[in-house]
């Protein structure tokens, strides 16, 4: 990224107060027109202050609310956001180079995820902590008994994010986080650092939070993690790569940081062996694929990268998914009849086309939208990338189809000879976020999600009855899960409820009924 000091330079908010960095920062780009539009920086930033603030400033003030009062509160947030969405639309045109449709996914996406647990934690209550399942008997005598009880951990959440999301990345964090009484302090990805930060900006503004509820530091990651102490928690989203230097940093491999990490997935569809070109589980899986590769321009974690048909509808599927990507019009998201804009950057307009030259060593083109030029957009300076669907016969034989992610608008189809080796192959992704399953057979569902669900955070089934109200692939709705073993990271988000326990510590009271009652009316059953 370039450096030019004439453009804005974006404050952090950290130690309660608004903080510029003493160095020349690095220079936010629209990946479209290529112009500068504001830089960041947090050179000198006393972290070790601003990570106490928060964590005694901060985590005091959200510690003494009720569940019910902290979900008020993000309720509060919802109207804050809310007023000024016109701004954060600007923002993910200018910064992020998507069209309306895909800056929605990220702005209103958040928006409702914070919407939503406002409405859960209102059913919490005045309680202040969680009671987790009914007490159990330590013996004989029934009046020692033993009560599991979550409270909120007494420290910080770090959250380091990628570039994809600026806004829902933020907010579907921070929304658990704050209803569980824990600080946030957000570090934004650079590239599109400037939406997030606004947002933070907007809500501490509103003073709708306690000062050190939410902090935000763009720039470098240099020192975050030092910070972190034992009862703090990180929680990281992006790369594999990154993702093993939090993994293995001193704070998380010594002190027991709680660690939560989201990276990337070769996520999957496949479709009924009894399906058959032109039926509905056929035309719901082109429908989808086609969403899915375009939608974000391909920069979801959740994107579908490889396509399972059966071996006899190869030919069919890629010319069905053809004739619908030929109709996507890619280029400058300000033009109207543009479908899909840009990739945030050149470095990863640079990085995607590298991809595809990589899958193409073991697939054929069996689409390429670069044929028919951008629309208002320079191609020697936009970071536009046209759709393309590559084809593998032999997917069995395959390696790099099966192990690189390519961050675009870009997937694989590949043929499958059994229900048998397509569930093998889907497993290939070595554990992912998503597989979505085609079919008009619940029998066949139930089998599928039995066989995918232990290496997939989610299956989403799709068949001709749901096809109006399913919520889509790659959408990540607050209510479901969000994570997945092994490449996918291992982590957990959203599901609910459920994601309060990454903010929470459990520990095993152990004393008299009459004890464990005067605990209980402090609590609430939880049950996510
Ligand atoms: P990235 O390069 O790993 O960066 C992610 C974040 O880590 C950024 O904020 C980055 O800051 C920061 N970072 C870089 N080096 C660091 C270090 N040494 N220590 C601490 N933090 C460091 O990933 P990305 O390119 O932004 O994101 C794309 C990837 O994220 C894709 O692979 C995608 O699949 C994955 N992703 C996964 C999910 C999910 O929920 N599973 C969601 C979205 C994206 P800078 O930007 O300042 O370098």
């Amino acid at each position: 990224m370039s450096h030019t000091t004439d453009t804005p330079l974006l404050p952090n908010f950290l130690a309660g107060r608004w903080q510029t960095g003493h160095g020349r920062g690095s220079t936010l780009l629209d990946p479209v027109l290529g112009t500068p539009l504001v830089r960041v920086d947090n050179t000198g930033l006393d972290l070790a202050e601003g990570f106490a603030f928060a964590r005694d400033q901060g985590g005091n003030a959200l510690r003494a609310m009720s569940y019910g009062q902290r979900a008020a509160m993000l309720g509060e947030v919802v109207k804050v956001l809310q007023a000024n969405r016109d701004a954060y639309y600007d923002i993910a045109t200018r910064n992020c180079g998507t069209v309306k449709n895909d800056s929605a996914v990220d702005i209103d996406g958040g928006i409702f995820t914070l919407g939503y647990y406002a409405r859960q934690g209102e059913a919490l209550g005045d309680a202040t902590c969680l009671l987790d399942g009914d007490r159990i008997r330590m013996g004989k005598d029934p009046v020692f008994q033993t009560q599991h009880v979550l409270l909120p951990t007494r420290g910080v959440a770090l959250f380091i994010n990628a570039f994809n999301f600026p806004s829902w990345g933020l907010w579907e964090k921070a929304a658990p986080a704050l209803l569980s009484g824990v600080p946030v302090i957000v570090k934004p990805a650079t590239a599109t650092a400037w939406l997030t930060q606004r947002m933070v900006e907007d809500v501490v503004k509103a003073g709708v939070l306690p000062n050190g509820a939410l902090s935000v530091v763009c720039g470098s990651s240099a020192g975050l993690m030092d910070q972190l102490q034992p009862f703090d928690v990180v929680s990281f989203t992006g790369s594999a790569e990154t993702a093993r230097l939090i993994r293995s940093h001193p704070a998380v491999a010594g002190a027991s940081v709680r660690c939560n990490i989201e990276a990337d997935s070769l996520n999957s569809a496949l479709l009924d062996p009894a399906a058959t070109d032109g039926s509905e589980a056929f035309n719901l899986l082109v429908k989808e694929v086609v969403r899915e590769m375009t939608v974000k321009s391909g920069q979801k974690c959740t994107a579908i990268r490889r396509i399972f048909v059966p071996r006899a509808l190869y030919a069919a599927t890629a010319a069905a998914m053809s004739t619908r990507l030929a109709r996507t019009t890619v280029g400058n998201p300000r033009n109207e009849s543009v479908r899909m804009g840009a990739l945030v950057s050149r470095e990863q307009h640079d990085g995607v086309l590298a991809g595809i030259a990589h899958l193409k060593t073991e697939a054929e083109v069996l689409h390429d939208g670069a044929a028919v030029g951008l629309v208002d957009a320079d191609a020697a300076v936009a970071a536009c990338v046209a759709p393309v669907l590559l084809g593998s016969q032999d997917p069995v034989k395959a390696k790099v189809l099966h192990e690189v992610e390519v961050f675009g608008p870009v997937a694989t189809l590949m043929p499958y000879d059994s229900e048998e080796q397509a569930f093998e192959l889907i497993r290939r992704g070595e554990g992912s976020l998503v597989a979505s399953v085609y079919s008009e057979d619940p029998a066949f569902i139930a089998r599928a999600a039995a066989e995918l669900a232990d290496s997939h955070g989610r299956v989403h089934a799709i068949s001709p009855d749901v096809a109006a109200s399913q919520t889509g692939h790659g959408n990540v709705m607050p209510m479901s899960l969000h994570g997945g073993p092994g490449r996918a990271g291992g982590g957990e988000e959203l599901g609910g409820l459920r994601a309060l326990g990454f903010y929470h510590r459990r520990s095993a009271v152990q004393a008299s009924s009459a004890a464990l009652d005067a605990l209980a009316r402090t609590g609430v059953a939880f049950k996510p």
